[in-house]
């Protein structure tokens, strides 16, 4: 049977199927990722681009890279995994999907049940007041200037995705590992399970005697202990799971 044929008899066999997904979902639209050769951080050192404290210290200089994110997240559209995921969640095959991708491409696609663990590009908010600016206004501030700053008090916004020195937005990711708990199974797809704490989420699977399934580019450190691992396309693979599914 091929890596998408066994995917689909697990997913019919496991249920309740909780998804996991990174970067590598995302990379077939066009949004490069981060840890490959040709990843952001080849190009920007997450020291001085993706830190809370790199923001405090310079936030016009962290600007220069999201603002650059932002216009190829506002235009980027879904690809075939983004829509063969919200398919089988729309046919009761998928409970939730957690992600660990800023883009909102899973909510472009259709899919309903998204938990977002590294927050989103859906708004930006002021530190100092608590406005909170969404991305349509973000954009349009950054026609004229090269950080938006705050309508109300003009300290220069940041963006809610969870930069590396912040915690996790704690609603989310209670809500990530109740998931990866009650999973029968857990789909990873697209991330190399590096980044804690999301990469801990199929050791919860795994104890509570859930069975996990992988679809990534690349090794991980948790091929050994899946039940199926397929080294391929996200998109290619997910469409011939839903075609199996059908
Ligand atoms: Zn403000």
């Amino acid at each position: 049977m091929t890596g998408a044929g066994r995917l689909a008899a697990l997913i019919r066999e496991e249920q309740p199927c909780v998804v996991l997904t990174g970067a590598g979902v995302s990379t077939e639209s066009g949004i490069p990722d981060f840890r490959t050769r040709t990843g952001l951080w080849a190009e920007y050192d997450p020291m001085e681009y993706a830190t809370i404290s790199a923001f405090r210290r310079d936030p016009v200089k962290v600007w220069d890279f999201y603002a650059k994110r932002c216009e190829v997240l506002a235009t980027a559209r879904p690809n075939a995994a983004h829509l063969a995921l919200a398919e089988l969640e729309r046919r009761g095959l998928v409970r939730a999907l957690i992600t660990q991708n800023i883009d909102l491409l899973h909510e472009r696609a259709g899919s309903a049940a998204v938990v977002e663990v590294h927050g989103s590009i859906r708004t930006s908010s002021c530190l100092s007041c608590g406005h909170v600016e969404p991305l349509d206004g973000v954009l349009e501030l950054l026609r004229s200037a090269p950080a938006p700053a705050c309508r109300e008090c003009e300290t220069i916004l940041k963006p809610d995705v969870v930069m590396f020195g912040e915690l996790l937005p704690p609603q989310a990711i209670d809500r990530a590992f109740d998931l990866a708990r009650d999973a029968a199974l857990l789909v990873v797809v697209g991330s190399s399970l590096e980044v804690h704490p999301v990469a801990g989420l199929p050791g919860e699977t795994l104890a509570a005697g859930g069975r996990l399934a992988i679809l990534n580019r690349g090794r991980t450190p948790y091929d050994a202990q899946a039940a199926v691992a397929v080294d391929g396309s996200a998109g290619e693979v997910l469409s011939a799971v839903v075609e199996a599914l059908a």
